[in-house]
Protein backbone atom coordinates (compact mmCIF):
# COMPACT_ATOMS: atom_id res chain seq x y z
CA UNK A 1 0.00 0.00 0.00
CA UNK A 2 0.86 3.39 -0.95
CA UNK A 3 0.02 6.85 0.99
CA UNK A 4 0.43 10.71 -0.32
CA UNK A 5 -0.52 12.49 3.12
CA UNK A 6 -0.93 16.58 1.65
CA UNK A 7 0.12 18.74 4.54
CA UNK A 8 3.07 18.39 6.89
CA UNK A 9 1.14 19.51 10.17
CA UNK A 10 0.53 17.72 13.03
CA UNK A 11 -1.70 15.97 11.94
CA UNK A 12 -0.17 14.53 8.59
CA UNK A 13 3.11 13.77 10.29
CA UNK A 14 1.25 11.83 12.80
CA UNK A 15 -0.43 10.09 10.41
CA UNK A 16 2.59 9.33 8.08
CA UNK A 17 4.77 8.12 11.22
CA UNK A 18 2.10 5.77 12.44
CA UNK A 19 2.15 4.19 8.52
CA UNK A 20 6.19 4.66 8.92
CA UNK A 21 6.31 2.39 11.72
CA UNK A 22 4.01 -0.31 10.16
CA UNK A 23 5.94 -0.48 7.00
CA UNK A 24 3.53 1.10 4.88
CA UNK A 25 5.09 3.47 1.99
CA UNK A 26 4.41 6.68 2.41
CA UNK A 27 5.58 10.04 1.12
CA UNK A 28 4.22 13.84 2.55
CA UNK A 29 3.84 16.91 0.24
CA UNK A 30 4.03 19.92 2.04
CA UNK A 31 3.35 23.67 0.46
CA UNK A 32 5.61 25.81 2.52
CA UNK A 33 9.09 26.03 0.62
CA UNK A 34 11.08 24.63 3.86
CA UNK A 35 9.88 22.87 6.86
CA UNK A 36 10.91 25.86 8.73
CA UNK A 37 9.75 28.95 6.53
CA UNK A 38 6.92 29.68 8.64
CA UNK A 39 7.55 30.38 12.52
CA UNK A 40 5.45 27.61 13.66
CA UNK A 41 6.31 27.75 17.60
CA UNK A 42 3.19 28.48 19.99
CA UNK A 43 2.89 25.90 22.53
CA UNK A 44 -0.26 23.47 22.26
CA UNK A 45 -2.35 21.81 25.05
CA UNK A 46 -2.91 17.81 24.71
CA UNK A 47 -6.07 16.09 26.33
CA UNK A 48 -4.97 12.65 27.08
CA UNK A 49 -6.76 11.30 24.02
CA UNK A 50 -4.82 13.90 21.77
CA UNK A 51 -1.60 12.80 23.68
CA UNK A 52 -2.53 8.98 23.60
CA UNK A 53 -3.20 8.82 19.53
CA UNK A 54 0.57 10.79 19.06
CA UNK A 55 2.33 8.17 21.42
CA UNK A 56 0.44 5.20 19.55
CA UNK A 57 1.96 6.60 16.27
CA UNK A 58 5.27 7.25 17.57
CA UNK A 59 8.39 4.26 18.04
CA UNK A 60 8.15 3.52 21.35
CA UNK A 61 12.10 4.07 21.31
CA UNK A 62 11.15 7.95 21.49
CA UNK A 63 8.42 8.19 24.23
CA UNK A 64 11.13 9.18 26.64
CA UNK A 65 12.08 11.59 24.45
CA UNK A 66 8.32 12.51 24.03
CA UNK A 67 8.00 12.81 27.63
CA UNK A 68 10.99 15.03 28.42
CA UNK A 69 9.74 17.88 26.67
CA UNK A 70 6.26 18.06 27.79
CA UNK A 71 5.09 19.02 30.93
CA UNK A 72 1.79 19.30 32.84
CA UNK A 73 -1.14 21.94 31.94
CA UNK A 74 -3.08 22.51 35.49
CA UNK A 75 -4.23 25.90 36.19
CA UNK A 76 -6.68 27.39 37.44
CA UNK A 77 -8.44 29.09 34.45
CA UNK A 78 -8.75 32.24 36.57
CA UNK A 79 -10.36 35.91 35.35
CA UNK A 80 -8.17 39.17 35.91
CA UNK A 81 -8.66 42.34 35.43
CA UNK A 82 -5.71 44.89 34.09
CA UNK A 83 -4.26 45.06 37.66
CA UNK A 84 -3.91 41.20 37.63
CA UNK A 85 -7.05 41.34 40.59
CA UNK A 86 -9.22 38.12 40.82
CA UNK A 87 -13.10 38.79 39.43
CA UNK A 88 -14.63 35.63 38.35
CA UNK A 89 -13.61 32.21 37.51
CA UNK A 90 -14.11 30.80 33.59
CA UNK A 91 -14.75 27.34 34.59
CA UNK A 92 -13.09 24.21 36.75
CA UNK A 93 -9.11 23.87 36.85
CA UNK A 94 -7.92 23.09 33.51
CA UNK A 95 -5.35 19.35 33.72
CA UNK A 96 -3.31 18.37 30.11
CA UNK A 97 -0.06 18.09 28.66
CA UNK A 98 1.96 21.17 27.50
CA UNK A 99 3.97 21.00 24.16
CA UNK A 100 5.59 23.32 21.96
CA UNK A 101 4.07 23.28 18.49
CA UNK A 102 8.00 23.33 16.33
CA UNK A 103 9.45 20.80 18.87
CA UNK A 104 6.42 18.30 18.26
CA UNK A 105 6.61 19.26 14.51
CA UNK A 106 10.48 18.10 14.51
CA UNK A 107 10.15 15.20 16.35
CA UNK A 108 7.19 13.94 13.99
CA UNK A 109 9.47 14.66 11.02
CA UNK A 110 12.43 12.46 11.83
CA UNK A 111 12.44 9.50 9.36
CA UNK A 112 9.86 10.51 6.76
CA UNK A 113 10.03 11.51 3.14
CA UNK A 114 8.89 15.19 2.97
CA UNK A 115 8.53 16.86 -0.32
CA UNK A 116 8.49 21.00 0.13
CA UNK A 117 7.54 23.24 -2.17
CA UNK A 118 4.87 20.69 -3.39
CA UNK A 119 1.30 22.24 -3.48
CA UNK A 120 -1.42 20.15 -4.64
CA UNK A 121 -2.92 22.02 -6.97
CA UNK A 122 -5.74 18.88 -7.87
CA UNK A 123 -6.07 14.92 -8.17
CA UNK A 124 -7.49 12.32 -10.41
CA UNK A 125 -8.75 8.89 -9.61
CA UNK A 126 -7.91 6.65 -11.92
CA UNK A 127 -9.32 3.75 -13.90
CA UNK A 128 -7.36 1.41 -11.89
CA UNK A 129 -8.62 2.85 -8.35
CA UNK A 130 -5.17 4.59 -7.26
CA UNK A 131 -5.30 8.22 -7.14
CA UNK A 132 -2.78 10.72 -8.87
CA UNK A 133 -1.82 14.04 -7.33
CA UNK A 134 -0.96 16.86 -8.93
CA UNK A 135 1.33 19.64 -7.62
CA UNK A 136 2.20 23.29 -8.61
CA UNK A 137 5.68 22.82 -8.78
CA UNK A 138 6.68 19.43 -8.55
CA UNK A 139 6.32 15.78 -10.63
CA UNK A 140 2.35 13.74 -10.14
CA UNK A 141 2.30 11.38 -7.56
CA UNK A 142 0.16 8.49 -7.38
CA UNK A 143 -0.77 6.47 -4.61
CA UNK A 144 -3.66 3.82 -3.40
CA UNK A 145 -4.35 6.63 -0.61
CA UNK A 146 -4.83 10.46 -1.20
CA UNK A 147 -4.99 12.77 2.59
CA UNK A 148 -5.92 15.89 2.79
CA UNK A 149 -4.12 17.35 5.89
CA UNK A 150 -3.67 20.45 4.31
CA UNK A 151 -5.53 22.73 6.88
CA UNK A 152 -8.16 24.79 7.00
CA UNK A 153 -7.47 26.29 3.52
CA UNK A 154 -7.43 22.71 2.18
CA UNK A 155 -6.72 22.13 -1.92
CA UNK A 156 -8.12 18.73 -1.39
CA UNK A 157 -11.51 19.56 0.47
CA UNK A 158 -12.29 22.05 -2.07
CA UNK A 159 -11.95 19.41 -5.14
CA UNK A 160 -13.50 16.34 -2.36
CA UNK A 161 -16.37 18.20 -0.92
CA UNK A 162 -16.72 21.67 -2.60
CA UNK A 163 -19.79 22.26 -0.74
CA UNK A 164 -17.23 22.10 2.94
CA UNK A 165 -16.04 25.98 3.16
CA UNK A 166 -14.63 27.30 5.81
CA UNK A 167 -16.21 30.09 8.02
CA UNK A 168 -14.60 33.31 9.38
CA UNK A 169 -16.33 33.81 12.43
CA UNK A 170 -14.86 37.41 12.77
CA UNK A 171 -12.77 37.20 15.90
CA UNK A 172 -8.80 38.36 15.23
CA UNK A 173 -6.82 37.73 17.58
CA UNK A 174 -2.86 39.10 18.07
CA UNK A 175 -0.29 36.61 19.00
CA UNK A 176 3.02 35.97 20.23
CA UNK A 177 5.96 34.81 22.77
CA UNK A 178 8.33 36.32 25.18
CA UNK A 179 11.48 34.58 26.45
CA UNK A 180 10.15 33.71 30.77
CA UNK A 181 12.13 35.42 33.10
CA UNK A 182 11.75 35.59 36.65
CA UNK A 183 9.52 38.85 36.35
CA UNK A 184 6.96 36.56 34.12
CA UNK A 185 6.81 33.87 36.06
CA UNK A 186 5.25 35.72 38.55
CA UNK A 187 2.47 36.23 36.90
CA UNK A 188 1.24 32.22 37.46
CA UNK A 189 -1.86 32.95 38.53
CA UNK A 190 -2.55 34.83 35.32
CA UNK A 191 -1.46 31.36 33.02
CA UNK A 192 -4.72 29.74 32.02
CA UNK A 193 -7.16 31.95 32.12
CA UNK A 194 -8.31 35.51 30.82
CA UNK A 195 -7.39 39.31 31.90
CA UNK A 196 -9.80 41.55 30.59
CA UNK A 197 -9.48 45.52 30.43
CA UNK A 198 -9.70 48.32 27.48
CA UNK A 199 -12.44 45.81 25.65
CA UNK A 200 -9.90 43.03 24.94
CA UNK A 201 -9.55 40.22 26.42
CA UNK A 202 -5.56 38.79 27.19
CA UNK A 203 -4.49 34.93 27.24
CA UNK A 204 -1.08 33.98 28.97
CA UNK A 205 0.22 30.46 28.68
CA UNK A 206 3.73 29.32 30.30
CA UNK A 207 5.92 26.44 28.20
CA UNK A 208 8.32 25.23 30.53
CA UNK A 209 10.66 23.02 28.93
CA UNK A 210 11.89 20.10 32.08
CA UNK A 211 15.41 19.82 30.24
CA UNK A 212 15.86 21.65 27.19
CA UNK A 213 14.40 20.05 23.53
CA UNK A 214 17.59 19.97 21.83
CA UNK A 215 19.90 18.28 25.01
CA UNK A 216 17.04 15.96 25.44
CA UNK A 217 17.13 14.80 22.19
CA UNK A 218 20.86 13.85 22.05
CA UNK A 219 20.62 12.39 25.52
CA UNK A 220 17.70 9.60 24.94
CA UNK A 221 17.44 9.65 20.87
CA UNK A 222 20.60 11.08 19.12
CA UNK A 223 18.77 10.45 15.44
CA UNK A 224 15.90 13.23 16.43
CA UNK A 225 17.28 16.68 15.71
CA UNK A 226 15.08 19.08 18.30
CA UNK A 227 15.16 23.02 17.83
CA UNK A 228 17.35 25.27 20.85
CA UNK A 229 14.78 26.77 22.19
CA UNK A 230 14.04 27.85 26.10
CA UNK A 231 10.80 28.68 28.13
CA UNK A 232 9.08 30.92 27.50
CA UNK A 233 4.92 32.75 27.69
CA UNK A 234 2.75 32.43 25.42
CA UNK A 235 0.41 35.57 24.82
CA UNK A 236 -3.00 36.27 22.50
CA UNK A 237 -5.10 39.19 22.98
CA UNK A 238 -8.57 38.74 21.32
CA UNK A 239 -9.69 42.29 19.67
CA UNK A 240 -13.48 43.21 19.41
CA UNK A 241 -15.82 42.12 16.81
CA UNK A 242 -14.51 44.96 14.62
CA UNK A 243 -11.16 44.75 16.02
CA UNK A 244 -8.63 45.53 13.55
CA UNK A 245 -4.92 46.41 13.28
CA UNK A 246 -4.04 48.93 10.53
CA UNK A 247 -0.56 49.66 9.98
CA UNK A 248 0.75 48.76 13.76
CA UNK A 249 2.94 45.99 14.39
CA UNK A 250 1.26 43.18 16.35
CA UNK A 251 3.14 44.58 19.65
CA UNK A 252 2.18 47.88 19.37
CA UNK A 253 -1.77 47.29 18.39
CA UNK A 254 -1.30 45.20 21.79
CA UNK A 255 0.01 47.81 23.95
CA UNK A 256 -2.06 50.57 22.40
CA UNK A 257 -5.00 49.13 24.20
CA UNK A 258 -3.77 47.91 27.50
CA UNK A 259 -2.90 51.65 28.68
CA UNK A 260 -2.48 51.79 32.65
CA UNK A 261 -2.42 47.70 32.33
CA UNK A 262 -0.08 46.33 35.10
CA UNK A 263 3.33 47.19 34.50
CA UNK A 264 4.41 43.68 33.78
CA UNK A 265 2.06 42.60 31.89
CA UNK A 266 2.84 45.92 29.56
CA UNK A 267 6.72 44.65 30.02
CA UNK A 268 5.42 41.12 29.31
CA UNK A 269 4.63 42.45 25.36
CA UNK A 270 7.38 44.70 25.22
CA UNK A 271 10.00 42.00 25.55
CA UNK A 272 8.43 39.66 22.94
CA UNK A 273 9.70 38.21 20.16
CA UNK A 274 9.06 40.71 17.44
CA UNK A 275 9.34 38.05 14.63
CA UNK A 276 6.52 35.53 16.60
CA UNK A 277 4.49 38.43 16.79
CA UNK A 278 1.41 37.91 14.30
CA UNK A 279 -2.05 38.76 13.79
CA UNK A 280 -4.37 35.94 13.17
CA UNK A 281 -8.31 35.14 12.40
CA UNK A 282 -10.42 32.50 13.80
CA UNK A 283 -12.26 30.61 10.84
CA UNK A 284 -14.16 27.01 11.51
CA UNK A 285 -14.54 24.39 9.17
CA UNK A 286 -17.44 21.99 9.94
CA UNK A 287 -17.93 18.47 8.24
CA UNK A 288 -21.31 18.57 6.62
CA UNK A 289 -22.63 15.77 3.78
CA UNK A 290 -20.32 12.47 3.85
CA UNK A 291 -18.64 12.14 0.14
CA UNK A 292 -19.24 8.92 -1.97
CA UNK A 293 -16.49 6.57 -0.35
CA UNK A 294 -13.62 6.68 -2.42
CA UNK A 295 -9.34 6.58 -2.07
CA UNK A 296 -9.13 9.98 -1.17
CA UNK A 297 -10.05 11.33 2.35
CA UNK A 298 -9.60 14.40 4.46
CA UNK A 299 -8.54 14.76 8.06
CA UNK A 300 -7.70 17.30 10.73
CA UNK A 301 -8.22 20.93 10.54
CA UNK A 302 -9.17 20.04 6.45
CA UNK A 303 -12.40 18.60 7.35
CA UNK A 304 -13.35 20.06 11.07
CA UNK A 305 -11.16 23.28 11.89
CA UNK A 306 -12.06 24.51 15.59
CA UNK A 307 -11.53 27.71 17.31
CA UNK A 308 -8.47 27.56 19.02
CA UNK A 309 -10.18 28.78 22.35
CA UNK A 310 -11.63 25.20 22.39
CA UNK A 311 -7.99 23.99 22.81
CA UNK A 312 -8.88 20.86 20.54
CA UNK A 313 -8.36 21.14 16.87
CA UNK A 314 -4.66 19.65 17.64
CA UNK A 315 -6.20 16.98 20.18
CA UNK A 316 -8.36 16.25 17.17
CA UNK A 317 -5.99 16.09 14.07
CA UNK A 318 -3.56 13.52 16.25
CA UNK A 319 -7.25 11.51 16.97
CA UNK A 320 -7.57 11.49 13.31
CA UNK A 321 -4.11 10.40 12.74
CA UNK A 322 -4.15 7.48 14.80
CA UNK A 323 -7.56 5.80 13.81
CA UNK A 324 -6.76 6.57 10.28
CA UNK A 325 -3.41 4.49 10.75
CA UNK A 326 -4.85 1.96 12.30
CA UNK A 327 -7.88 1.42 9.87
CA UNK A 328 -4.99 1.33 7.46
CA UNK A 329 -2.34 -0.73 8.88
CA UNK A 330 -5.89 -3.44 9.05
CA UNK A 331 -6.29 -3.49 5.59
CA UNK A 332 -2.46 -3.43 4.54
CA UNK A 333 -2.23 -6.95 7.07
CA UNK A 334 -5.19 -7.96 4.94
CA UNK A 335 -8.09 -7.61 7.48
CA UNK A 336 -10.34 -5.28 5.56
CA UNK A 337 -10.25 -3.70 2.16
CA UNK A 338 -8.88 -0.47 1.68
CA UNK A 339 -12.29 1.41 0.92
CA UNK A 340 -13.57 -0.30 3.95
CA UNK A 341 -10.69 0.99 6.45
CA UNK A 342 -11.27 4.33 4.87
CA UNK A 343 -15.21 4.18 5.81
CA UNK A 344 -14.51 3.32 8.89
CA UNK A 345 -12.48 5.95 9.86
CA UNK A 346 -14.61 8.69 8.09
CA UNK A 347 -17.41 7.40 10.11
CA UNK A 348 -15.83 7.72 13.38
CA UNK A 349 -14.24 11.23 12.63
CA UNK A 350 -16.85 12.78 11.72
CA UNK A 351 -19.00 12.11 14.53
CA UNK A 352 -15.95 13.11 16.79
CA UNK A 353 -15.00 15.89 14.70
CA UNK A 354 -18.07 17.29 14.12
CA UNK A 355 -18.51 17.87 18.38
CA UNK A 356 -15.30 19.33 18.31
CA UNK A 357 -15.81 21.85 16.04
CA UNK A 358 -19.13 22.80 18.10
CA UNK A 359 -17.62 22.73 21.92
CA UNK A 360 -15.02 24.72 20.42
CA UNK A 361 -17.62 27.24 18.89
CA UNK A 362 -19.47 26.88 22.68
CA UNK A 363 -16.76 28.02 24.12
CA UNK A 364 -15.36 31.14 22.30
CA UNK A 365 -18.45 33.94 23.84
CA UNK A 366 -16.26 33.34 27.06
CA UNK A 367 -12.27 34.62 25.31
CA UNK A 368 -14.19 37.15 22.99
CA UNK A 369 -14.84 40.55 24.84
CA UNK A 370 -18.71 42.22 24.75
CA UNK A 371 -19.48 45.21 26.27
CA UNK A 372 -22.49 44.44 26.53
CA UNK A 373 -21.52 41.97 28.90
CA UNK A 374 -20.38 42.37 32.41
CA UNK A 375 -17.44 40.43 33.88
CA UNK A 376 -18.10 38.24 36.48
CA UNK A 377 -17.90 39.91 39.78
C1 LIG B 1 -2.79 30.11 18.24
C2 LIG B 1 -3.32 28.71 18.19
C3 LIG B 1 -3.32 27.94 19.35
C4 LIG B 1 -3.83 26.63 19.33
N1 LIG B 1 -3.82 25.90 20.48
C5 LIG B 1 -4.30 24.65 20.47
C6 LIG B 1 -4.27 23.85 21.65
O1 LIG B 1 -3.83 24.28 22.71
N2 LIG B 1 -4.75 22.58 21.58
C7 LIG B 1 -5.24 22.07 20.42
O2 LIG B 1 -5.68 20.90 20.42
N3 LIG B 1 -5.28 22.79 19.28
C8 LIG B 1 -4.82 24.06 19.26
N4 LIG B 1 -4.82 24.79 18.12
C9 LIG B 1 -5.34 24.21 16.87
C10 LIG B 1 -4.27 23.38 16.16
O3 LIG B 1 -3.11 24.15 15.98
C11 LIG B 1 -4.77 22.89 14.79
O4 LIG B 1 -6.04 22.34 14.92
C12 LIG B 1 -3.82 21.81 14.24
O5 LIG B 1 -2.53 22.36 14.04
C13 LIG B 1 -4.35 21.27 12.92
O6 LIG B 1 -3.39 20.40 12.37
P1 LIG B 1 -3.49 19.98 10.85
O7 LIG B 1 -2.35 19.06 10.62
O8 LIG B 1 -4.86 19.50 10.54
O9 LIG B 1 -3.33 21.32 10.01
P2 LIG B 1 -2.14 22.37 9.93
O10 LIG B 1 -1.31 22.33 11.16
O11 LIG B 1 -2.76 23.65 9.52
O12 LIG B 1 -1.22 21.83 8.74
C14 LIG B 1 -1.61 21.91 7.41
C15 LIG B 1 -0.35 21.86 6.54
O13 LIG B 1 -0.75 21.74 5.16
C16 LIG B 1 0.04 22.60 4.36
N5 LIG B 1 -0.72 22.90 3.13
C17 LIG B 1 -1.76 23.75 2.99
N6 LIG B 1 -2.21 23.74 1.71
C18 LIG B 1 -1.42 22.86 1.04
C19 LIG B 1 -1.39 22.40 -0.32
N7 LIG B 1 -2.25 22.86 -1.25
N8 LIG B 1 -0.45 21.49 -0.68
C20 LIG B 1 0.45 21.01 0.24
N9 LIG B 1 0.45 21.41 1.54
C21 LIG B 1 -0.47 22.32 1.93
C22 LIG B 1 0.26 23.82 5.27
O14 LIG B 1 1.38 24.59 4.84
C23 LIG B 1 0.47 23.14 6.63
O15 LIG B 1 1.83 22.81 6.85
C24 LIG B 1 -4.34 26.10 18.12
C25 LIG B 1 -4.32 26.88 16.94
C26 LIG B 1 -3.82 28.17 16.97
C27 LIG B 1 -3.83 28.99 15.71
Amino acid sequence: MRVSVIGAGLGGLCLAQGLRGAGIDVDVYERDPAITARFQGYRLVLDPVGFEALRGCLPQRWHPLLDAVVSDAYVERLALDAQLNKIGELGPARSGIVVDRQVLRHLLLTGLTVHTGAALTGYDVLDDGRVEARFAQCDPATADLLVGADGVGSAVRRVLTPQTNPRDTGVRFVIGRTPMTEQFADLSRAYGGKIVGGGVSLLLGAMRFPIPPKEAAEKLAPEVTLPDIQDYVRWAMILPSNGFLGTSTAQEAALSRMKGWHPDLRALIEQADPDNSTLLSIGVVEPGERWASGPVTLLGDAIHATSPTGGNGANTALRDADLLSRCLIEAAEGHQDLLAAVDSYERQMFEYGGEAVRHSLAALPAFVPNPERPEPA
